[in-house]
């Protein structure tokens, strides 16, 4: 018996990447619900491809609900996003939004008992702690789609968590990698968005050259696998083919390789722990890959990646404060608003305002991140 899947996000690069991987194992998968956020006529016809019983756009024309043909159910607002995470044919939510939208749906998933298999990993950052107690209480449960995360838990599926010591994610170093520093503070979008190793959307691609997204992922570890700060390092490695290493305690590292598709991380979500085969992941070649590469990360250039660590050390409401501040500036980047060198000053001044609110409930949190928007909205200015 097939498992049925939402896709959230259905329109975009991971969102596509699923479609494909579905596509592969029909015997295994079946698409039930797809969502977007405009893109009207790209969703109607993933939904005529797929045979989606239920299509979510959450920027919908009024004319959008009437639309539905051939039984189909048409969503609109984000309530279509928590519709299609919970619908009673859905056993796997594959949430590929970008940004903190995603949050609401993957706390109702979880807790009515789904598998979220993860992207977003915004609102893991933005609510970690009431995200994992979601999937506590509710029965559900996060498998990570994240590659670096992938990896880890690739290596540590079947090991006793206690003999897990230390993870090193590893960080391709964006487009401006070796470059000057002062002539990358006036890097412009175009160069931004050009990543030498995944083609991704366009905000994944900046937080990247930024190397946020890299401490987004280091929050995002500490929740999913439950290690400290001192026990998460990040090194830099060019060629993107190992995309993780577990050390355990008595100094043995596991690494998990391979050429960088998000195909298969994506597939191990949805089939963990088990492994299937599949004919569209390009074999690996050790010597055609060859020589790979380790550097750290030029800290004084790429100031953000310091400041969102520090936030999640900080804990409590401060790394919510970081992903909105990053959010805003990141699309004041992309609107031509700031220069990329402003971008981590405009995060910082946010968090320098932050005065410490606990993280207990979604109404707090929700209320921190809208302060924290029209905080870093304020200094966009
Ligand atoms: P994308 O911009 O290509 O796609 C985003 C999708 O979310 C689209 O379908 C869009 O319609 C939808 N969306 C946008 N705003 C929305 C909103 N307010 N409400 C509801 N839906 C909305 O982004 P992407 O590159 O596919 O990334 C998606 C998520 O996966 C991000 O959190 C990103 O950090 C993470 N991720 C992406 C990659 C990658 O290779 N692209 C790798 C790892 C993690
Ligand atoms: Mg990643």
């Amino acid at each position: 018996m097939s498992k049925g899947i939402a896709i959230l996000g259905a329109t975009g690069s991971i969102g596509t990447s699923t479609l494909r991987v579905v596509d592969r194992q029909q015997d295994r998968f079946r698409i039930v619900a797809l969502t977007a956020f405009g893109a009207a006529e790209k969703l109607r016809q993933r939904g005529r491809e797929t045979g989606a019983g239920f299509l979510g756009l959450v920027n919908a024309e009024p004319s959008w609900a009437k639309s539905a043909v051939d039984g189909r159910v048409h969503g609109t607002g984000t309530e279509s996003l928590v519709e299609a995470a919970t619908h009673p044919d859905v056993e796997i939510v594959v949430n590929a939004v970008v940004g903190a939208a995603g949050l609401e749906a993957t706390l109702a998933a979880l807790a009515a008992g789904k598998r979220v298999a993860l992207a977003n990993k915004e609102t893991l950052v933005m609510a970690g702690d009431l995200v994992m107690a979601a999937a506590r209480d509710g029965g559900g449960e996060i498998v990570p789609v994240d590659s670096e995360h992938s990896a880890v838990l690739q290596c540590i599926t079947g090991r006793p968590t206690v003999d897990v010591s230390r993870l090193i994610l590893t960080a391709s170093g964006g487009p401006f990698r070796g470059w000057d520093p002062t002539r990358v503070a006036t890097a412009t979008v175009d160069e931004a968005l050009e990543h030498p190793t995944w083609r991704m959307g366009p905000k994944i691609s900046i937080d990247s050259a930024t190397l946020v997204n890299k401490a987004l992922e280091v929050i995002e570890a500490h929740y999913l696998f439950g290690l400290g700060y001192d026990a998460i390092d990040v090194v830099v490695h060019p060629q993107s083919i190992v995309h993780g290493f577990v050390e355990f305690v008595d100094g043995s590292i596991l690494a998990q390789m391979g050429y960088p598709s998000m195909e298969l991380p994506i597939l191990y979500a949805m089939t963990h722990p088990e492994r299937v085969a599949d004919v569209g992941v390009k074999r690996f070649d050790p010597v055609a890959a060859g020589d790979l590469t380790f550097e750290p990360i030029r800290q004084d250039v790429f100031a953000a990646f310091a400041l969102g660590v520090a936030a999640g050390r900080a804990g409590a409401s401060a790394p919510a404060v970081f992903n909105a501040a990053n959010e805003v500036a990141v699309q004041a980047f992309l609107d031509k608003r700031i220069s990329f060198g402003q971008i981590a000053g405009v995060i910082d001044s946010a968090l320098q305002a932050h005065r410490g609110d606990p993280a207990e409930d979604l109404e707090t949190l929700l209320g921190v991140d809208r302060w924290a928007r029209e905080t870093a909205e304020a200094a966009c200015c």
